[in-house]
């Protein structure tokens, strides 16, 4: 876990986390997030999943190259390849199953609790506003998080500033008291940190488990 340009503690702030692999450890779900659409993908373009997977490699690592070692988010590679924003919503919503993977989580539930007293919570992820509730439900935290802001509020994804902005709008809280936790340096802290934000760079929910303990 990494901590960074956390703002001093004062009444009306926010935390915003990021869901997949932040809220839940689940490495299998992860990669069924990232599999599933290549498999759609491939399939339109008329190629094997391996072609497919090798290719989109291939393109993180120019993307990278090209833009100071930054990570790209799937759906922007997804956009470059002809496919909405609309499409991507869509497909993700039919593809992800977070009901297979995940189960309640107790401590998780409890942490959240434990932050709702000082913070106001929302969930900012670069999945569909409907997938987030499904995921949160199953993680039996969906009644503590106020707001959510997904990949259909905007119709752009993380790291796009409008994205972190909107999350402060609807907390109604200055983006400035505002504390972005996730698991991806370059989608969910660096950008944060440009609008004058804090971040919280974690390793999954173990992680996640700790924060009262630095910020209460
Ligand atoms: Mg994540």
């Amino acid at each position: 876990m990494k901590v960074f340009a956390l703002p001093e503690k004062k009444t009306n702030q926010a935390l915003f986390f990021d869901m997949d692999s932040t809220l839940y450890t689940n490495n299998e779900y992860a990669q069924s997030q990232i599999d599933l659409p290549v498999k759609r993908l491939a399939k339109l373009q008329g190629k094997t999943f391996d072609d497919m997977s090798c290719e989109i490699a291939m393109f993180r690592k120019k993307w990278a190259a090209d833009h100071d070692g930054k990570t790209i988010s799937l759906s922007n590679i997804f956009l470059s390849y002809g496919i909405s924003m609309a499409d991507n919503i869509r497909w993700r919503e039919e593809l992800c199953r977070p009901e297979d993977y995940l189960v309640k989580d107790i401590q998780l539930r409890s942490v959240l609790h434990q932050l709702a007293s000082r913070y106001v919570l929302a969930v900012v992820t670069n999945n569909p506003v409907s997938v987030a509730i499904r995921t949160l439900s199953v993680l039996d935290v969906y009644d503590i998080m106020q707001k959510i802001v997904g990949l259909d509020t905007c119709n752009v994804s993380k790291p796009d500033r409008a994205v972190f902005l909107k999350a402060a709008q609807l907390c109604d809280v200055p983006v400035q008291q505002c504390i972005s936790v996730g698991d991806r340096y370059d989608i969910d802290i660096s950008v944060p940190l440009e609008l004058g934000m804090g971040g919280i760079l974690v390793n999954g929910v173990e992680d996640v488990y700790k924060i009262p303990g630095i910020l209460m």
